[in-house]
């Protein structure tokens, strides 16, 4: 069993300190520590946080191992500082049995590099008519607790309905992609004035907004618990908001992207930049940044979504949506968010509120003795440049290429064992 003896790093940011792992977990803490045969890491200036947790990744196996695969995104995501991911159900098949979340489930502890926790359909192949076998996930060896037709919407409300009382028995959650099919029809990118310029189709922040808005409503009356992805608009911040008030048991995310980057990037028509939901005005992006600040959006989620070169590197239209995010994830809100949040804000909203969302008990626990030794640590001022053939992810597209970043995850530790050291994947 490895036993690691990090030294002089600063939880959280406070005052230096060693830390001890050993058995899977933090068996010490202190000034000075001394531990013969251990691994000792020199964490001088580095602050630890938990490691962190994404309630939100494709890792597109099985189906398309040509994108990702199990592996190859653990990697990706042990290099961002995570420790767990929650495992996007929307493969092929689609994960909507016992059978296909517990071979994600089991791909993930062989890979062994975070763990991966699946996240079940919601519906019979995504498909919106049937609710899917949500107790025998649940009751499966992958514990499925998130439910999501993730790439659609449950868009019928007597299905989403009927979902939220199903999950509740067991405090599962439904996590609703939230778009109302009928007003994005063709749709290409945000609805509004670059739309309008380029003669794309537009994808109106109503769309979000109005199931939003519906999903509290039956969340509230049914009492169970509603997760909304990728929030992404003003309006919907505020919807949010207004339910919370209400007592109503949901929850937010956001992703980095749509806290950095507007949809004036789709200009230049690179597709690199087209996402569901597309990336929205420079007032959203304020929006939804002072929303997650305020704890309105509880969560940084980097719906990483990798695809094929061949799904994205090709005219707009026919382009898929979607972008890699797992790598970039933490430097994003540092650059974003650093100055209001702090490291104890962060560490909440990409570590502590996510794991407790997920059920997974382990994680998302601030270093203390005893505690299960899932952590990373990360070199503030570093600065590093993205180059998308460094990335571990099987795919390239990621829309931050060339770009300085802050923040760098120099180590991250899963169960007390290292995954990345020195900055690299240990394999
Ligand atoms: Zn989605």
């Amino acid at each position: 069993m490895s036993r690691y003896l990090i030294k002089g790093a600063r939880t959280l940011g406070g005052e230096p300190t060693d830390l001890l792992l050993r058995d899977g977990v933090v068996c010490d803490i202190g000034r000075g520590l001394w531990a013969p045969g251990a691994d000792v890491v020199d964490a001088d200036g580095l602050v630890a946080l938990p490691g962190l947790v994404d309630l939100h990744t494709h890792l597109r196996e099985p189906g398309r191992e040509d994108a990702e695969t199990v592996e190859t995104g653990s990697r990706a995501a042990a290099l961002g500082g995570y420790t767990a991911v929650c495992a996007m159900a929307n493969t092929s098949p689609v994960a909507d049995t016992a059978g296909v979340v517990e071979q994600v489930w089991r791909l993930g502890r062989s890979a062994g590099l975070v763990d991966v926790q699946p996240v079940g359909a919601v519906t019979v192949g995504l498909a919106g008519e049937q609710l899917a076998e949500l107790g025998a996930m649940a009751d499966s060896a992958a514990r499925v607790r998130i439910f999501s037709d993730d790439g659609n919407c449950v868009s019928d409300p007597r299905l989403m309905r009927r979902a939220l009382e199903y999950v509740k028995a067991f405090d599962g959650v439904i996590a609703q992609h939230a778009e109302e099919p009928r007003l994005t029809v063709g749709a290409q990118l945000h609805e509004g004035e670059v739309a309008a310029r380029l003669g794309l189709a537009g994808w109106p922040a109503v769309a979000e907004e109005s199931i939003i808005a519906r999903d509290a409503l039956l969340a509230g009356h049914v009492g169970a618990r509603l997760h909304v992805c990728h929030v992404s608009t003003a309006g919907s911040v505020e919807i949010l908001r207004w339910a919370k008030a209400r007592g109503v048991r949901v929850t937010a995310e956001v992703t980095p992207h749509h806290l950095l980057l507007t949809d004036d990037r789709a200009q230049g028509y690179d597709p690199v930049f087209k996402v569901n939901p597309p990336l929205r005005t420079s007032s959203d992006v304020d929006a939804l940044r002072a929303g997650m600040v305020e704890g309105v959006i509880d969560v940084v989620a980097t719906d990483h979504a990798p695809h094929a070169v061949e799904d994205k590197e090709c005219e707009w239209a026919y382009a898929r949506p979607g972008m890699l995010g797992l790598q970039t994830a933490l430097s994003i809100v540092v650059e974003v968010a650093f100055a209001t949040l702090g490291w104890d804000g962060i560490a909440e909203r990409m570590s502590r509120t996510p794991a407790r969302i997920a059920g997974l008990a382990e994680h998302g626990r601030d270093p203390a003795v005893g505690v299960p030794a899932n952590l990373t640590l990360v070199d503030p001022a570093a600065r590093w440049r993205v180059e998308p053939a460094e990335l571990a992810s099987r795919s390239r597209n990621t829309p931050y290429a060339g770009m300085t970043l802050p923040a760098r995850v120099v180590a991250t530790f899963l169960r007390g064992a290292a995954t990345v050291l020195d900055g690299k994947a240990v394999r």
